[in-house]
């Protein structure tokens, strides 16, 4: 099911086990049992016999968000990539080698081959994707993938060297049907870790997830950059004592270096010794998460976030031809399932773009022989085209913004607000920014340097700057009512329907 030493295999036997697995995954499972890649591949004229190779990988063609996102159209879109045999004709469909290992399960182990057959397929764990780009997904693991999902959690727990006998974990991810919350959840239960789940501001309320890291003494908090940065700040505002926290666990949503500083900042003064900050990477679609390792200084350095190999294939490719670069080269994130059961998919297009990509060399931290994925992500989606003064269509990456504003270090929090110039639906575009600052800092001297930063950056001039309290800009940011903040609002849409 996964490789016992997934971690130290050389390139060449992963490439091998990969390209070996893959062909049996899509002669056995994939092409049999999806309506999805069934079809696709009848169109193109392709069968399991033409991979054998991760190199032949590429003669399938992309999957992308449009294709298994709910449309009006087709809302059974979602279904299409799940794994479904037909139960009436199931047992004429498997080969002689997979009815024996069924009956002698049953044989062994006195399970049922009925039950058999619904652990590998029947989908009873749903996640689902937040729709930020297309309606919200769904993504279904069977019991066989549970096992898988378990395991990845395990690994994701073991490379952050936490120990289960020292460590006291508090999981601040809000309690949704979205992966971040599971996968912290599996693996506590794993590894044995001694942990709370708050189920997230909006189910414990921030005052108690504070109380929970003082007098339970937590060593360890997970959960959304910009949430745990909200709550870590009202903690030092109420003189909280976080002196135990050593190590943060961040996901699903970016971290830049500029947050590391602020967030370590923060926790030190509430009495926290040099804590480390770490970052993972997953997405719906992968159905798990990656992690960096503990390198020395985890603010300044990174290790990459360390793969799985024997649970999915990566390709980096350019975005614009689709051909896969070279290691270390930037492109977009393109993924494949391996041995998964459930919602299954091959070529994905991530529209997360890998400033650096991925490396092959053996990680110089902590040895793991893996591929490891740079930690410097961009969505492609968050890239879009505006209107800007007379140039039309300018393509703007409003990931940028992230790092602008993280290093400042007078700004507590901002939101970045695409609209119309005098709120006029049919004018120009223009981009403003709402700010919180420090007391005390002069908004002038302030304003006039972002103007120049966001300028030199990214060839932009944001039209209006607004200031608002802490109390004020989280309302704006949704911090505590949304599953994660609105950093980049955009009002277009609503000027538009306030015309109708
Ligand atoms: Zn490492």
């Amino acid at each position: 099911m996964f490789w016992k030493n997934w971690d130290n295999l050389s390139r060449e036997t992963i490439l091998a086990r990969q390209g070996a697995q893959l062909h049996h995954y899509l002669k056995d499972q994939v092409l049999k049992y999806s309506p999805f890649y069934r079809e696709l591949f009848e169109r193109e004229g392709l069968t399991a016999n033409d991979i054998r190779t991760v190199d032949d990988l590429r003669k399938i063609p992309f999957t992308s968000k449009a294709d298994i996102a709910p449309t009006a159209e087709a809302p059974g879109n979602p279904r299409r990539l799940v794994l479904q045999p037909d139960p009436e004709t199931y047992a004429s469909t498997i080969s002689p080698g997979k009815k024996l290992s069924l009956l002698k399960n049953k044989l062994l182990h006195g399970r049922e081959i009925r039950d058999q057959v619904l652990d590998e397929y029947l989908p009873n764990f749903y996640i689902s994707t937040t729709g930020r780009t297309a309606n919200p997904t769904a993504f279904v693991y069977s019991n066989h993938d549970l096992v898988l999902l378990k395991e990845a959690a395990r690994r994701l727990f073991d490379i952050t060297g936490m120990r289960r006998d020292k460590d006291f974990l508090v999981n601040a991810f809000p309690y949704a049907p979205h992966l971040a919350f599971w996968i912290v959840y599996h693996a506590g239960h794993e590894t044995g870790t001694p942990m709370f789940h708050t189920g997230g501001g909006r189910v414990l309320g921030t005052e108690k997830i504070i109380t929970m890291v003082d007098k339970l003494r937590a060593t360890v908090i997970v959960g959304i950059p910009g949430y745990i940065y909200h709550m870590t700040r009202t903690a030092a505002e109420r003189g909280a004592d976080f002196s135990n926290v050593r190590l943060v666990l961040l996901g699903a949503e970016r971290v830049t270096k500029g947050y590391k500083r602020k967030l370590r900042e923060l926790l030190m003064s509430m009495g926290a010794k040099d804590p480390e900050i770490l970052s993972t990477y997953g997405f719906t679609e992968a159905r798990v998460a990656w992690l960096e390792c503990l390198v020395e200084d985890t603010i300044e350095n990174t290790s990459g976030y360390h793969l799985y190999p024997d649970l999915h294939i990566f390709e980096i490719v350019n975005p614009d031809t689709g051909e896969p670069v070279g290691d270390g080269e930037s492109g977009e994130i393109v993924i494949t399932n391996l041995g998964w059961r459930g919602s299954v998919v091959l070529r994905y297009r991530t529209g997360d773009y890998a400033n650096g990509g991925i490396v092959w060399d053996p990680c110089p931290d902590c040895g793991r022989s893996i591929p490891r994925l740079s930690t410097n992500l961009t969505r492609l989606s968050d890239q879009s085209r505006l209107n800007l003064g007379k140039i039309k269509g300018t393509l703007v990456d409003f990931n940028e913004f992230f790092p602008i504003m993280h290093d400042q270090p007078e700004i507590l929090e901002w939101q970045i607000e695409i609209s119309k110039r005098n709120d006029d639906p049919h004018d120009m575009d223009v981009i403003n920014a709402h700010l919180c600052v420090k007391d005390g800092v002069d908004l002038d001297d302030l304003t006039h340097r972002l103007q120049d930063i966001i300028k030199s950056r990214m060839e932009l001039f944001i039209g209006q700057y607004y200031f608002h309290s802490l109390e004020e800009i989280n309302k704006l940011l949704g911090i505590e009512d949304r599953t994660k903040e609105l950093r980049i609002k955009d009002k277009r849409k609503e000027l538009e329907s306030l015309e109708d």
